[in-house]
């Protein structure tokens, strides 16, 4: 099998089990006790907080652990939005990207639904990129909140985030950005790109699913979404996953060491295999942005396939890859990510994303782009649409 779906998830990196296990076992204790078992396990949370600050480029305060990416979003864009209001009602727009995830989207209409907030949300152009144009055309004095995603789950394109989080300081505008996708691939210095709060999810980068962590500068104000014990300095209640953050910090720390080497060899293993399934699979159009795009991600549209019917005769082959987020999948609807780019409602229903971890290899490439035009030649003469 050539498991090219790691925007989906990865498997579990065997340095991140080995850091997390003491805490699954003997070191089992809760942080807050008041004991010697909770006093190991506070001290590895700490421990595990500070290494996640360093590859944020942060205070240990400022990172706020959370069960994955998910939540991660819901806390920024919800708490950041709602705080803000509290401290002036004038403050009651949010402004997202058109090709959010739904973990932003949705929290954003959530405010929208629940509390009265109004929702902007900034066109991309055919590359799936926000410019500076059109973020400063929505930004206003009512705005609480931007919240632009660092890479795309869909397409792999990477936005400007350093440029547009600029725009919105200038205007004194809290800037989000979605990490989740970027975490492995790109520089997570959450100094060096101006950003206020940011979102990570372990499962991406080898640690195990239902981790994550939100980034939040020190000086922006947040209303908790998970009420409780007040753990994390009351920003979210709970009993701490010890071994996740364990793991979460683990995982950041291996991408950080690794990514320079890693991000450029992959992007290169990734423009071979993009030259190749164009040159051999007739229509085929790359999406998403040609050079901006995440190392790890190639995507296209395979006009006159159903994408679903390809992902099939692919797996039917050896190649485990998706239609787009793992998220959507099994939907009827065309991609919103897509259709925000201008491709018409036809040709997104028959997109494939094939992402993949640093461990693939040229081979494997070669082998998935043959078998790539084989599954589409033969969707086509099927006529399976
Ligand atoms: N944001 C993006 C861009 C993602 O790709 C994902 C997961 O696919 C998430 C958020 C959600 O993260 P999690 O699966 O940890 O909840």
């Amino acid at each position: 099998m050539i498991f090219l779906d790691a925007a989906a998830t990865t498997p579990v990196r065997r340095e991140v089990l080995e850091a997390m296990w003491p805490y699954l076992t003997g070191e089992f204790g809760n942080p807050s006790s008041h004991h010697s078992l909770g006093d190991a396990a506070a001290s590895a949370l700490a421990g595990a907080r500070a290494a996640a600050a360093k590859a944020l480029g942060c205070r240990p305060g400022e990172v706020i652990f959370t069960s994955g990416g998910t939540e991660a979003d819901n806390l920024a864009v919800k708490g950041i939005a709602l705080a803000r209001r509290a401290a002036d009602p004038g403050l009651d727009r949010v402004v997202i990207s058109a090709v959010e995830h739904p973990a932003v989207e949705e929290s954003a209409r959530y405010l929208e639904r629940v509390h009265g907030f109004a929702v902007d949300v900034v066109p991309v152009d055919a590359f799936g990129r926000v410019t500076e144009e059109a973020l400063a055309a929505v930004l206003g004095p009512e705005t609480a909140l931007v919240s632009i995603m660092y890479a795309n789950n869909e397409v792999g394109t990477v936005q400007p985030v350093a440029r547009l989080a600029a725009l919105a300081r200038a205007r004194g505008i809290p800037f989000h950005t979605d990490a989740v996708q970027a975490a492995g691939w790109l520089p997570l210095d959450t100094a060096a790109l101006g950003v206020d709060a940011l979102s990570i999810s372990g499962h991406k980068l080898g640690a195990p699913k239902g981790n994550g962590a939100l980034f939040v500068k020190g000086r922006i104000r947040l209303e908790p979404v998970i009420h409780g014990g007040g753990q994390e300095r009351g920003r979210r209640s709970g009993t701490e996953n010890v071994a996740g953050a364990v793991a979460l910090a683990t995982a950041l720390t291996l991408a950080r060491t690794s990514r320079p080497e890693s991000a450029a060899r992959i992007a290169a293993l990734r423009d071979d295999f993009i030259r190749a399934v164009l040159a051999e699979v007739p229509g085929a159009v790359l999406t998403g942005h040609p050079s901006q795009r995440l190392p790890s991600v190639a995507s296209f549209c395979f006009p006159g396939t159903s994408g679903e019917s390809v992902l099939l005769e692919l797996e039917r082959q050896g190649v485990i890859c998706s239609s787009g987020s793992a998220c959507a999948a099994g939907s009827d609807e065309p991609s919103p990510v897509l259709r925000a780019m201008g491709i018409d409602a036809e040709v997104a229903q028959t997109a494939v994303r094939f992402s993949f971890d640093s461990t693939i290899t040229p081979a494997q490439l070669h082998e998935a782009a043959a078998a790539v035009r084989t599954a589409v030649g033969s969707v086509r003469a099927l006529g399976q649409r």
